[in-house]
């Protein structure tokens, strides 16, 4: 009970009974109310929820070692602790060099390195506040549909804070992808179907049956773990906000959580700009871009392509109709890359120090589009979204050339006084 205690001395217990009372979920289009603790991460119309946090007024950024501690009064959470803790979070944020700022032709750019997170991507910020919603509802077991990234990390943080976890996985996915979150005890189950998107749905349906929780990438709790990601930025640039913040975009909860983070700390008084956010999809499967381009207020699905971007390839989103919704409400922008415009991304990226896999990359491209287009000003600060690790995909290295000199003991002298010259 060490998580009860921390909170209840941070807040007192009136103010737990407070939040408790008055939580609970929105739809994100509608507005209608849900329970706090609905299991299924959508409405009964398939749009997305969100966490409705009530006083933002009243919210104060309190001291701690944690974002979690200081935000509380943004948190809905009653169960937080640092025993669930990886040490998630505190990425750097570093200024774009004169590389990046010459192939983008942004000069006011900064980088937020996301790969410096316990599983090497941003869903461990989300994969947190899904643990410490299973605590608070005294949940043992917590499942997700994964093929990658968001299934390494929730297995970490079950194997930390002793919850079993459980990865359903199409039977494509790569071995080694599989091999990682076994190494934290997670079952994983392979489940041959005819179709991923078929396999997803039946297990949903399964699942709420048996009384399963299983957290996707686009839930109102991990939602609710990434825009921590905005008030740490608050604090890395000091209450400045930039103008815009660019996110290669997939199910939709990071760049949700990110904006919902600037919304509520606009309410609590404490900025008064919103950033423009920017999403990014790879050409071969941009199910919210293509829909933005071409002015539609709907999704359009995509199946059967192919990307080297593994990391954003929902080839249906279930948030897209709320991001295409928002990106009109708010200004956002909205671009897609090719393949080989990801794959030069990742190379200049790598150049300028940073190895991110290819979805993580695609936003370089995108923005030097956009600012080729004049849709980003000369004088804008641009925030890009290192979303994950290069380590996590070395499959890619198949489509890169390299450049590596031979040589021998007999050679090597006049070899280097060649490549020294
Ligand atoms: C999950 C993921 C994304 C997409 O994020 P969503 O929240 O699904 O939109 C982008 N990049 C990487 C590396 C990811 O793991």
């Amino acid at each position: 009970m060490v998580g009860d205690e921390i909170i209840a001395n941070l807040l007192g217990g009136i103010y737990i009974k407070g939040i408790k009372q008055s939580r609970r979920l929105i739809s994100t289009i509608s507005n209608n109310e849900y329970p706090f603790d609905r299991i299924e991460e959508v409405a009964v119309n398939d749009e997305t929820l969100e966490v409705f946090i009530p006083e933002l007024n009243k919210a104060r950024i309190k001291s701690g070692k944690y974002l979690w501690e200081r935000y509380v009064d943004f948190l809905p959470f009653t169960r937080m602790s640092k025993e669930f803790s990886l040490g998630e979070g505190n990425t750097p944020l570093i200024q774009g060099n004169d590389y990046l700022q010459k192939f983008t032709g942004v000069k006011d750019l900064f980088l937020k390195n996301e790969t410096q997170n316990p599983t090497w991507s941003f869903k461990d910020r989300g994969s947190l506040a899904c643990i410490f919603m299973a605590k608070e509802m005294e949940e043992v077991v917590t499942a997700t549909i994964s093929t990658g990234n968001m299934g390494n990390s929730i297995s970490a943080y079950g194997a930390k804070s002793g919850i079993n976890v459980i990865v359903f996985v199409p039977e494509f996915t790569p071995i080694e992808k599989i091999k990682a979150m076994t190494i934290h005890g997670t079952k994983v189950i392979k489940v041959k179907a005819p179709d991923y998107s078929f396999m997803k749905k039946r297990i949903l349906k399964l699942a709420k049956k048996l009384g399963l929780r299983i957290v996707s990438g686009n839930g109102p709790i991990r939602v609710e773990g990434y825009k921590l990601t905005a008030f740490e930025l608050y604090e890395q640039m000091e209450g400045t906000v930039p103008d815009y913040i660019t996110v290669p975009t997939s199910a939709c909860g990071h760049i949700r959580g990110i904006f919902k983070g600037y919304r509520e700390l606009k309410k609590a008084g404490f900025i008064d700009k919103l950033p423009k956010m920017i999403i990014v999809q790879a050409k071969n499967n941009s199910p919210i871009v293509s829909a933005i381009k071409e002015g539609k207020t709907q999704i359009q699905s995509f199946s059967n392509f192919t990307t080297i971007a593994e990391a954003i390839t929902s080839g249906t989103p279930m948030g897209g109709n709320e991001i295409i919704h928002k990106a009109k409400e708010f200004n956002w922008l909205a671009e897609d890359v090719t393949e080989e415009e990801i794959l030069e991304s990742q190379k200049v990226l790598g150049k300028a120090g940073y190895f991110v896999e290819p979805a993580a990359a695609t936003s370089v491209y995108a923005v030097k589009k956009l600012k080729q287009s004049g849709d980003i000003a000369n004088d804008a600060k641009v925030l890009l979204m290192l979303t994950g690790s290069g380590l996590k995909d070395m499959e890619v290295f198949k489509e890169h050339s390299f450049d590596i000199m031979e040589s021998n003991l007999h050679n090597i002298k006049v070899d280097l006084q060649q490549l020294l010259k």
